[in-house]
């Protein structure tokens, strides 16, 4: 039976609503689980979602999917996976405000269906929208937000880490194992009642 999501993943498939529909190959919505506990938010996809149609598959994305499976001992198929914008910018540019915006709704509605406890925000792009404001990740990495009920951790972007060694890869672990820490707490707070 089709979800929520297939809905309005097919909906999205032909959207139109910014620029950056004319040189996509593809839209890529999301993937994974579709009630997960736990929603990873990126910034936009790269040549290798175009090409493939699905987030985080290139050398981020790899990177990623290492971290989740040593700090929380999941796979991709255990969480859901979004980007701020669902088409690639061309030259890998980051997506601008406008296109951010008009790439909300589809983001409001994966939130909406997935409904999970835990967002974990990569990189500047997807942290100033989930929280609404305009500081850098540096600033704001390193705590845990509450944005409509959901714990929100920001972290480095995959992408930064891989060009930046040691000090931000022990960033991003430390907060995976944050994210990890809400993911238990949020379970056991729903389980309480
Ligand atoms: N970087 C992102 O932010 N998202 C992707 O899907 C791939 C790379």
């Amino acid at each position: 039976m089709a979800t929520d999501l297939d809905v309005l993943q097919v909906a999205a498939s032909t959207c139109v609503r910014c620029g950056l529909a004319d040189t996509r190959t593809q839209v890529v919505f999301g993937s994974g689980r579709p009630h997960a506990d736990l929603l990873l938010l990126g910034e936009a996809p790269g040549a290798d979602e175009d090409r493939l149609g699905q987030p985080f598959v290139g050398r981020s994305g790899q990177l990623l999917v290492r971290l989740l499976g040593e700090e929380l001992g999941l796979g991709r198929d255990d969480v859901y996976i979004a980007n701020i914008a669902k088409c690639r910018p061309p030259d890998n540019r980051n997506p601008t405000r406008a296109e951010a915006e008009s790439c909300r709704p589809w983001l409001d509605g994966q939130l909406d269906a997935v409904a999970p406890r835990v967002v974990v925000t990569f990189g500047n792009v997807p942290t100033q929208a989930m929280l609404g404001i305009r500081d850098g990740i540096t600033k704001v990495r390193g705590s845990t937000y509450t944005v409509d009920g959901r714990r929100v951790v920001p972290t480095l972007h995959p992408a930064y880490v891989l060009r930046g060694g040691a000090a931000p890869m022990a960033l991003l672990r430390t907060d995976l194992q944050r994210a990890g820490a809400e993911l238990s707490a949020a379970r056991s707070q729903a389980a309480t009642g």
